[in-house]
């Protein structure tokens, strides 16, 4: 049974019992630990200059040539939290009990809690380092909604939010670079995580431009390495964006949690070539005031300007009039395949619907809709070509963000001790669905609070012999790095990396996508071993491995998607239940709505790594709702 070490106590008082129950290490003996933090996005750079500033020895490792390329510069429309400047409602309880809701269930409560009260001082933290937040005209922060909400506890910064976070904690990272107790490493890609004596010791790392295979010794590794969504191929994340870090852990022994609950956002631009790479979001904050509609006719091929008022079907606010457009993703993303599959999309595939800010203009006028949303629109127009001032934007479900990732317990520890996981690349507190504004908020709680002391409390906790590169751990996994490398880099096929990661993500969309079914899993269970089958002896990589080589870099992280893409079916298979993202169509209620089976599946999935070629095991960890009462999700 996976312990999730939750404290004791009333909810609202376990985190404040935990942080009073561990242990603490003296200022003067901190400088004596060293802690690796792989990535430095919101996350990880939050994590890195925290640990830091306390005087730990910190060494932050990213593939990108700066922090500042993270993916979590792609964050567009906001982060919430529970300050309640409006007045309208809002608590720390009510954005716990929001969450709980939008991931139907399917999350650890304390972790939730814990969450919804950190939010308050990550505003706070973010203003004193400068981050410019909108205001509203007297001075006072702004605040907008997001789906699955009926406040507004929406922190922005135009449509740039991610991007001034981070550069609040890229700032606050390199002070600590410049004051000596951050190391970073640019550049340089995690290839596999070192376990000495069952515990996380240190980290294998290729040198992205000169290809050399390097091994760094500490006491703890931390991973904030962001998520696993272009595992689809076409999504919203960044390209660079990839699995091999937390995948490479679960091979060492981490618990992979719920792999199959990704979000598929309901507010990108479609699709409209084959040849396309990249999926491009439109915020989600476009849903406060942007109309969505399709025509009412199957097949109506009209221009969006001569379908009249009548003839049109405002469909999600009419089937849900208590939250209208601003109902969760999961619900809004299925309504939008819907209406697809019966025929009514709009644009060139039929695979859109209109998001219209008519009314808005009318109503608020076009300067006030371009304060708003104007970099946004500026987006769509350079890659459509359509200004959407004057004709509505035509939007389509995209992969954007993955709920599953290696197990934590409450002290966000994977099951490898000294193997700390923050941000995306946990399996985080959103359960089978999260709400917009949310994921840069559990980012920063992460790493500016919660790793900032559980993991001095590991380090205060325990014995930890000295270990360098030099022990036969090192040795051994450098060896298997290599060795892998080497195969890659060996084998003389016909296919480019690109075009395994195309197929492979083709059929993780169709079958473990919007909608899941058991014959579309089986189908993609049996296809996807093949491929990867094929990927092993008819890939061909250009260049060697002693350079830069972004061949081969891609190669080595599809290599883990092929993989991961499996355990993703075999979770989803397993999962009978719809909940949240997991939609299983022989689980839905008379109304298409995802229906629960809380009798059997009131639990997080933990699989564990048996080995190549043999199935994973299952663990659980039962999940119990003390505060949030079990109940069938209604947003009508
Ligand atoms: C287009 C878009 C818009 C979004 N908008 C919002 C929003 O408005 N509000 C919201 O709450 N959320 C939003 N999200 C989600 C949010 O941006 C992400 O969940 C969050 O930023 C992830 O942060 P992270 O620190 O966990 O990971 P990332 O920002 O992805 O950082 C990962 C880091 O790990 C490093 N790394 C990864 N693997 C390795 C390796 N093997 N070796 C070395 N380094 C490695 C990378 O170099 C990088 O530094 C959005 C996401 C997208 C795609």
């Amino acid at each position: 049974m996976l312990d999730a070490r939750i404290p004791s106590g009333p909810i609202q008082q376990q985190w404040d019992n935990c942080r009073f129950e561990m242990k603490l290490v003296n200022p003067a003996n901190r400088r004596k630990h060293s802690i690796i933090v792989v990535g430095s996005g919101l996350a990880g750079a939050a994590a890195a200059a925290t640990l830091g500033q306390q005087g730990y020895r910190v060494e932050c490792f990213s593939y990108h040539d700066t922090p500042r390329r993270a993916h979590s510069i792609a964050a567009q429309g906001g982060i919430n939290a529970a300050k309640n400047y409006r007045n309208d409602g809002d608590s720390v309880f009510r954005l716990f009990k929001d969450t709980v809701k939008g991931g139907d269930f399917r999350a650890r409560e304390a972790n939730v809690y814990r969450l919804a009260q950190i939010s308050l001082n990550i505003i706070d933290q973010c203003v004193a380092q400068g981050v410019p937040f909108a205001r509203e005209y007297g001075g006072l922060l702004d605040t907008r909604s997001f789906g699955g909400v009926q406040v507004q506890r929406t922190f922005y910064a135009r449509g740039q939010t991610g991007q001034q976070l981070l550069l609040g904690a890229y700032q606050a990272l390199e002070e600590q670079i410049a004051a000596g107790t951050v190391a970073l490493h640019i550049r340089s890609e995690l290839l596999d995580v070192v376990i000495v004596d069952g515990r996380a010791r240190g980290i294998v790392t290729r040198d992205l431009v000169t290809g050399h295979i390097e091994c760094h010794a500490a006491d703890v590794v931390v991973l904030a390495t962001g998520g696993y969504s272009n595992v689809f191929y076409l999504s919203t994340n960044a390209k660079a964006s990839n699995c091999t870090a937390i995948w490479r852990a679960y091979r060492r022994g981490a618990l992979f949690a719920n792999p199959c609950f990704t979000q598929i956002h309901p507010t990108c631009i479609p699709l409209s070539s084959e040849h396309q790479s990249k999926l491009t979001l439109m915020s989600e904050s476009l849903r406060n005031d942007g109309r969505v509609w399709v025509p009412k006719k199957k097949g109506d091929t009209r221009a969006a300007k001569d379908v009249l008022e009548n003839e049109r079907d405002y469909y999600l606010e009419s089937r849900y009039p208590s939250f209208g457009n601003l109902v969760p993703r999961d619900v809004a993303s299925r309504n939008a395949k819907e209406v697809c599959d019966e025929g009514r999309g709009v644009g060139p595939h039929g695979q859109g619907v209109y998001l219209d800010f008519a009314d808005a203009i009318h109503r608020l006028g076009l300067e006030a809709v371009r304060e708003k949303y104007g970099n946004l629109f500026d987006i769509y127009e350079r890659i459509t070509g359509e200004d959407a001032y004057t004709v509505p934007m035509r939007i389509y479900p995209a992969p954007h963000y993955t709920m599953g990732g290696l197990w934590v317990d409450y002290h966000l520890m994977s099951t490898i001790p000294g193997l700390f996981v923050g941000g995306e690349a946990n399996f985080s507190d959103h359960g089978a669905n999260r709400l917009g504004a949310s994921a840069l908020m559990q980012g920063l709680a992460d790493g500016y609070f919660i790793l900032p002391s559980t993991v001095p409390d590991y380090l205060a906790s325990t014995a930890l012999d000295p270990v360098d590169v030099w022990h036969e751990a090192f040795t051994a996994t450098a060896a298997e790095v290599r060795d892998r490398i080497a195969a890659l880099v060996a084998l003389k096929g016909k296919r480019s990396p690109d075009s395994f990661h195309r197929e492979l993500g083709k059929i993780v969309w169709d079958n473990c996508g919007m909608a899941r079914s058991d014959a579309g899993l089986r189908k993609a269970l049996a296809r996807i071993p093949e491929l990867r089958d094929e990927f092993w002896h008819d890939l061909r990589i250009v260049g060697g491995d002693d350079e830069l080589n972004q061949g081969l870099e891609k190669a080595n992280r599809i290599s883990d998607f092929l993989e991961l893409a499996e355990l993703m079916c075999i979770d989803a298979v397993h999962r009978t239940e719809s909940c949240g993202g997991h939609f299983r169509v022989e689980s839905q209620t008379p109304e298409g709505e995802a229906k629960r089976d809380d009798a059997h599946f009131s639990y997080t999935a933990a699989w564990e790594w048996k080995g190549s070629g043999q199935a994973p095991a299952l663990h659980k960890e039962p999940l119990t709702f003390e505060y949030v009462p079990l109940s069938q999700r209604s947003y009508k």
